[in-house]
């Protein structure tokens, strides 16, 4: 399996899933995709439909993968994902499943589901993704007899992520930037009480944007990056895409009793990489019929997928709302999706994301291409904190379930684009408790706490203040990688 450049630099290179693996960008600042979609036979998907999830992601992933040897790509699968570490919500039985799908009701002749992707350590549907990424550079890491120093700034559920993925791994460090005293206590104490020596909490005295102007900063250093093996998690990372693709499968087979039978699927989307697993899973020949991207008031996906126009925002443009893992002014994957728009044309990629840096955006209403946005299944929608609250609501009173603010919104716009006949699966991509606030307000009671994080905010907590400096960023990383 080659993977190429959405931008077309180096199309003579070979480049396997090990050598993108713990990188970012391309060369070309374009993002890296598989030369073609491997296709799935209907002999295969019946074969896959009894699969467990370790085993599943394992057959997905082999499709993608060509230079890891298969028995030790299924033992990183198997160490993935157990059930051990996908039962912090859950009983050990349903936990079982990793991924399980609760089914809520039939609506407007719809079967609505929710598929439980935050069951994970951080209670975050990231965790499904970075817990993979966590064994697979650990392994490759091992191989080459490297070492990597993640940096990375959060503002809550990608760096936890990322820390729970990455804590006790060999020849990794993980030095995570958040603003001071400006996350909630539970995604405060969920990163700070980690006590393992490899993993660094640096809270800055600033907002988000202060951290991560500072990881641009250490990473713009050119010589600064390659001295001290500076490396990033970010949602680019293809390994995280591709990971992602295994659930559409595992929905898919746990709402449907036949290949025969089409699915849609809505996902709460901020930057266009889970969705974007979902698209390259129908790209593959998974039967579904709707991908629903749904967004908040940060719409600039909505308006896309509306009206053909993509229009990035300014960060003072970029609403701070109650599902904030949403809040973004452009959607860094999105490209992967663009490429296959445009037949995979990368000369006009590379002209339409030039313009996006110049002129702030483009539009293709115009072209032939954004007709074919309805080939590829993609509609969307947008929601509001009103609507968030009102759906928590909802589905709280008609379900008897708890849902957090970005599977709201999911479920909101879910709800415009039901079928009769055609199940409806919305991610599920965190748990209320991470966002108690807004579960307090719709509901008038505190959010569920999944045993396992009773006490969580008094445990004791490591962390290291420092002022927004990146040089003050610097000096505590030289000083605690020993290098
Ligand atoms: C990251 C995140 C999202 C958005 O996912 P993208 O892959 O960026 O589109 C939605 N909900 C939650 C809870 C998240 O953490």
């Amino acid at each position: 399996m080659n993977y190429l450049s959405t931008r077309g630099a180096g199309a003579g290179e070979h480049h396997t899933f090990s050598d993108i693996l713990l990188g970012g960008l391309a060369k070309d600042g374009g993002l890296y995709l598989p030369a073609q979609y491997p296709r799935v036979s209907d002999a295969e998907l019946a074969r896959w439909r009894t699969l467990s999830y370790a085993d599943l992601a394992f057959e997905i992933l082999s499709t993608f993968i060509d230079d890891i040897p298969a028995e030790d790509l299924r033992a990183l699968t198997r160490k993935t994902y157990t059930p051990a570490t996908y039962c912090n919500v859950r009983d050990d039985e349903t936990a079982a499943n990793i991924t399980p799908l609760k089914t809520l009701g039939i609506e407007n002749g719809a079967p609505l589901s929710l598929l439980e992707l935050s069951n994970g350590p951080t209670l975050a549907f990231k965790d499904m993704a970075m817990q993979l990424i966590g064994n697979l550079f650990e392994y490759a890491l091992a191989k080459e007899g490297e070492t990597l120093n993640i940096l990375g700034a959060t503002s809550g559920d990608t760096g936890s992520a990322a820390e729970y993925a990455m804590r006790g791994k060999q020849g990794i460090r993980v030095f995570m930037l958040s603003p001071h005293r400006k996350m909630s206590a539970f995604q405060t104490a969920q990163m700070y009480s980690l006590q393992d020596p490899n993993i660094f909490n640096i809270a800055v005295e600033g907002v988000f944007d202060d951290a991560q102007d500072i990881v641009k900063a250490v990473s713009n250093d050119h010589a600064f990056k390659a001295k001290y093996k500076i490396g990033t998690v970010n949602s680019i990372n293809w390994a995280r895409v591709v990971a992602q693709v295994v659930y559409y499968f595992k929905g898919y087979f746990q709402a449907t009793k036949s290949n025969d039978e089409r699915v849609s699927f809505t996902v709460p989307s901020g930057n266009f990489g889970n969705v974007c697993a979902g698209h390259i899973a129908r790209m593959m020949g998974l039967p579904i019929e709707k991908l629903v991207v749904a967004t908040n008031e940060n719409d600039v996906l909505d308006e896309f997928f509306r009206t053909g126009i993509y229009r990035v925002r300014k960060a003072a443009e970029t609403y701070h709302t109650t599902s904030p893992s949403m809040d973004i002014s452009k959607a860094s994957n999105f490209e992967r999706f663009v490429f296959d728009l445009l037949d995979r044309d990368p000369a006009r990629v590379l002209q339409l994301f030039r313009d996006v840096e110049e002129k702030g955006g483009f539009d293709l209403a115009a072209s032939g291409d954004f007709a074919r946005v309805k080939e590829f299944g993609f509609v969307s929608g947008r929601s509001s904190h009103a609507d968030r609250v009102e759906a928590i609501r909802d589905v709280f009173e008609r379900y008897d379930t708890m849902i957090d603010t970005h599977t709201a919104d999911g479920l909101k716009v879910a709800r415009e684009h039901l079928q009769p006949g055609i199940p409806m699966i919305v991610l599920e991509t965190a748990q209320p408790i991470k966002f108690g606030e807004t579960i307090r307000e719709a509901l008038l009671r505190e959010p569920e706490r999944p045993a396992a994080f009773s006490g969580l905010e008094a445990l004791p907590q490591r962390f290291e203040v420092l002022p927004a400096d990146a040089q003050q960023v610097k000096d505590f990383i030289v000083a605690n990688t020993g290098a």
